[in-house]
C-alpha cells in the first residue's frame, strides 16, 4: 500500500514479546518491565492473522523482533506460520543471540532466512555493563551456532555510543574480515526513558568513517543502511543514521507491538490496535495506520527524546 506521501509500505516488524533475558541500558529499565496481562497481548493466532492482513495490503518482508524473540515459548511455531503466509517473501529475525545455541538450527528450518545479532562491544566487562546481566561468552556461543546453521545472511547490529564503544569501531568493523557477516553501526536513539545518556553519547555515524579511512562505498541493498566495504572483507559495513540523517522520506516500514498496536512510526505516539479483531478489522486498522504515517520523526537528541511513549523493548527495535 502507498501512504499519503507516496511511500510504498512493504515491511512489517513484528514484536512477539516485550520480555528479554538482557537489560540493555538504552533499551529497557534495570528492573525489567511490569508484565502486562496475558489477555492484553496478541495470541499467536492473532499475530499470524495480522501478518496475513498486512500481506494482503502489500507487506512482503517480515522481521520478528521484541523484546527478545527467542524467549517466547512458541517462537518456532510463530516463525513457521509467518513464513508460510502467502506473499511474505522473507522472514528475518533480530536477536541478542543468547539462546541461539539451542535454537539456531530450528529457526532456519522454520523458515527464518536472515538473522541480525546485537553486539555493542568486544570487551567482556563492557558487554556485561551495557547489557546489565549478559555474558559475552554466551553471545559468542550464539554467534557460532548462527554461523553453523547456514542462514542466508547474518548481520551484527552495534549501537554506537560515545564514551562507550567509539574506541572499538576498528575492532568491531574488523569482524567483517574475520567472518562472513555485515556489521551495522546504529545511532543511539533517545527512547522514552531508556537510560540517562548525555549528549556526548549521541554520536553521528560519520565517526565510523573517520575511524575507517580505507572503507569504500558499496552498492545499496535496498535497506536503510548506507554501505561500505573494507579491503579484504567478506561482509559490509553499514551506517544507520536515524538521528543525524533520518531516512523518513523513504521509510517503508510499520511496526506491530506485542500488545497488538500498529505503530506507523517508531517515534510517534500514534497507535492502532489490532487486538481482538478479525481479518477485515485488522485490514481496516492497518490501512488507517499506513494512511496516517507521519512525514518524519522529529528531532532526536539528549534533550528531544522520542515521542513514542514506549521503550524499544516495548515497540520492537
Ligand atoms: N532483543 C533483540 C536484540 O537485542 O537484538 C531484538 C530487539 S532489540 C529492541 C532490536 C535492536 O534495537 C537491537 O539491535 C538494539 O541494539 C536496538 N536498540 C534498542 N534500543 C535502542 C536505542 N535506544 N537506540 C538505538 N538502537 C536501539
Ligand atoms: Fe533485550 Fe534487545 Fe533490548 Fe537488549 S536491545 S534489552 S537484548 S530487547
Amino acid at each position: 500500500m502507498i501512504d499519503q506521501l507516496g511511500r510504498e509500505i512493504t515491511y512489517l516488524r513484528l514484536s512477539v514479546t516485550e520480555l528479554c533475558n538482557l537489560r540493555c541500558r538504552y533499551c529497557m529499565p534495570e528492573e525489567g518491565i511490569c508484565q502486562k496481562s496475558h489477555f492484553d497481548m496478541l495470541t499467536e493466532e492473532e499475530m499470524i492473522l495480522a501478518v496475513k492482513a498486512a500481506a494482503s495490503l502489500g507487506i512482503t518482508k517480515l522481521r520478528i523482533t521484541g523484546g527478545e524473540p527467542l524467549v517466547k515459548k512458541n517462537i518456532l511455531s510463530i516463525c513457521q506460520h509467518a513464513a508460510a503466509v502467502e506473499d511474505i517473501k522473507e522472514v528475518c529475525l533480530t536477536t541478542n543471540g543468547i539462546l541461539l545455541p539451542q535454537l539456531a538450527g530450528s529457526l532456519k528450518e522454520a523458515g527464518v532466512k536472515r538473522l541480525n545479532l546485537s553486539l555493542d562491544t568486544l570487551d567482556p566487562k563492557k558487554y556485561t555493563y551495557i547489557t546489565r546481566i549478559g555474558s559475552l561468552e554466551m553471545f559468542w556461543a550464539g554467534f557460532t551456532a548462527a554461523l553453523k546453521a547456514g542462514f542466508e545472511k547474518i548481520k551484527i547490529n552495534t549501537v554506537l555510543i560515545g564514551g562507550f564503544n567509539d574506541n572499538e569501531i576498528i575492532a568491531l568493523a574488523d569482524l567483517t574480515r574475520q567472518y562472513p557477516v555485515d556489521v551495522r553501526f546504529i545511532e543511539l536513539m533517545p527512547m522514552y526513558d531508556s537510560g540517562d545518556f548525555d549528549q556526548g553519547a549521541f554520536l553521528p555515524c560519520t565517526k565510523v568513517l573517520e575511524a575507517l579511512p580505507d572503507a569504500v562505498p558499496a552498492d545499496p541493498d535496498g535497506g536503510v543502511a548506507r554501505l561500505y566495504h573494507l579491503p579484504g572483507a567478506y561482509g559490509k559495513i553499514g551506517l544507520i543514521r536515524p538521528v543525524s540523517a533520518n531516512f523518513c522520506g523513504t521509510c517503508n516500514r510499520i511496526r506491530l507491538t506485542a500488545d497488538g498496536k500498529i505503530k506507523p512510526c517508531l517515534h510517534s505516539p500514534m497507535e492502532y490496535s489490532l487486538k481482538g479483531m478479525d481479518f477485515e478489522g485488522m485490514r481496516e486498522q492497518l490501512k488507517k495506520a499506513i494512511f496516517s504515517k507521519p512525514a518524519w520523526h522529529g528531532d532526536l537528541d539528549a534533550v528531544h527524546r522520542s515521542l513514542s511513549g514506549r521503550n524499544m523493548n516495548q515497540i520492537g527495535g
